[in-house]
């Protein structure tokens, strides 16, 4: 049995984990929160800071894991994986270099931009708020403003949604230097129109072997309205494209993913682990939105569900360099709603207690991840992130939606909500209509 270790104590990592447990991991784990999902499938854990590199490297050491497996993208940006190695563990998972393509949004435009790689969208980056200024007041397109740090997806404004005038902007622009939110500066970048996707993939270094396409929904409230989340839930299509968008579309993503792969292992940092693509299929093909050094959360949920190779092996395959083509996705639907906190994306209400009849879940046919839950003296408490997240699977969008609907009565807590309206056939059937209305005009 390969012993491996598990970074993270969310959705995605528990997700990750159950992949790993069903083909035949032995699982050392290290999270903050006390995630009973994760914890019920580890050999040994250990309640520790992610990006307490010291502390997990000694876990490591103590447990002799052979593979490490790092979900949350924190621990990458604080060099965990360089730390591993060091000692002798594998990692399916990017050095801190190679994680740049997450963690500095400068780094990832001026690679794409240096190797003319297809989709970039124009940028600028500042490290004071009177050269943005200048810049604003210079452009004629609209624009997008995020902080170049990590942020947790939380600290992208759009003009037209969230900034609605030069001095919304500027305002924006000047809390991120007064804050320092991100801690590296401002990135403006133009404002790409049309429908967004996820294309992630499995990489080595040199290869990559894509997912599913996943569509994922940052709004918090339903009807697209609120303010941006790590992302509410998400679906993905049988035939692992989404209706909005064609195969030549989505191989165009796969070559962007493919270039920026090559430009790194030319650039010296080879990235290994799975990768992230998040991109806006516009009338001129996709666009680059922003790199994950990771899986995304909630999309890890949809397709590790659905992932039927074994995933250890693809671990130890992405980490020495030696991938194969033939990964295999069942050709199910799913859709993944997330519970969280009452007041997410805002001010989250937490430590409410919260309970999950996994038995009715599992006998209605669906998956249920905990998330940023945390098991105190045996009751099972919301944290400030997102809670559960419930993966319902069918044929088709529309009967993964319905089996998500009917699972999800079995999570029960007064103090939280759901997108129900993610995966319904009114919301898919808006998304495909707008992106018709943009090709025909
Ligand atoms: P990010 O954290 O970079 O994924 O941004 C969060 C959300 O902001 C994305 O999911 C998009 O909806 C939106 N966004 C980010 N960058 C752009 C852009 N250049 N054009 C249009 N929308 C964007």
């Amino acid at each position: 049995m390969m012993k491996v270790l598990a970074v993270g104590g969310g959705g995605r990592e528990h997700a990750a984990v159950e992949a790993l447990y069903r083909s035949g991991a032995e699982i050392y784990s290290v999270m903050k929160n006390a995630n009973p999902g994760i914890i019920k499938r580890s050999k040994k854990y250990a309640l520790i800071k992610e990006t307490d590199v010291d502390k997990v490297c000694e876990f490591a050491k103590e447990c002799g894991v052979e593979l490490a497996y790092v979900g949350p993208e924190a621990p990458l940006g604080a060099g965990l994986v360089d730390a591993l190695e060091k000692i002798g563990v594998k990692c399916a998972a990017p050095t801190q270099a190679a994680a740049r393509i997450e963690t500095s949004k400068t780094f990832m435009r001026e690679l794409v931009d240096k190797y003319k790689i297809d989709g970039n969208l124009g940028f600028a980056s500042f490290s004071n708020a009177k050269d943005a200024e200048a810049y604003v007041k210079k452009i004629d397109h609209e624009i997008v403003v995020k902080p170049v740090g990590l942020t947790g997806g939380k600290g992208v404004k759009v003009q037209g949604e969230h900034l609605h005038s030069f001095e919304d902007i500027m305002e924006y622009i000047n809390e991120i230097f007064e804050d320092n939110i991100g801690g590296a500066g401002v990135i403006l970048e133009e404002k790409a129109v049309g429908e967004e996707f996820t294309q992630m993939a499995f990489c080595d270094g040199k290869k990559v072997v894509p997912m599913p396409l996943v569509q994922d929904h940052k709004r918090a409230y339903e009807g697209d309205q609120g303010p941006n989340t790590g992302g509410m839930g998400s679906y993905t299509d049988s035939n692992h494209l989404l209706p909005f968008i064609n195969a030549d579309e989505r191989k165009a993503a796969l070559k962007i993913i493919q270039s920026v792969i090559d430009a790194m292992a030319k650039e010296g940092c080879p990235y290994r682990g799975p990768i992230y693509g998040q991109f806006m299929l516009t009338v001129n093909g996709p666009k680059i939105i922003e790199f994950n050094a990771r899986f995304g959360d909630p999309e890890a949920m949809n397709v590790l569900t659905t992932l039927e190779t074994g995933f250890t092996e693809i671990c130890q395959q992405m980490a020495t360099g030696t991938l194969k083509d033939d990964i295999k996705f069942s050709n199910k639907a799913t859709v993944c709603k997330y519970v969280v906190p009452e007041g997410y994306g805002v001010k989250s209400v937490s430590g409410k207690e919260i309970s999950v009849d996994e038995k009715g879940i599992e006998d209605s046919g669906s998956v249920v991840y905990y998330a940023n839950v945390d098991l105190k003296d045996g009751k099972l408490l919301t944290g400030t992130s997102r809670s559960i997240g419930v993966v319902g699977v069918g044929d088709t969008i529309d009967e993964a939606e319905q089996n998500c609907e009917k699972a999800l009565k079995f999570v029960k807590c007064d103090h939280v909500f759901v997108r129900h309206d993610i995966g319904t056939k009114k919301l898919v059937q808006q998304r495909v209509t707008h992106m018709q209305q943009l090709r025909s005009a």
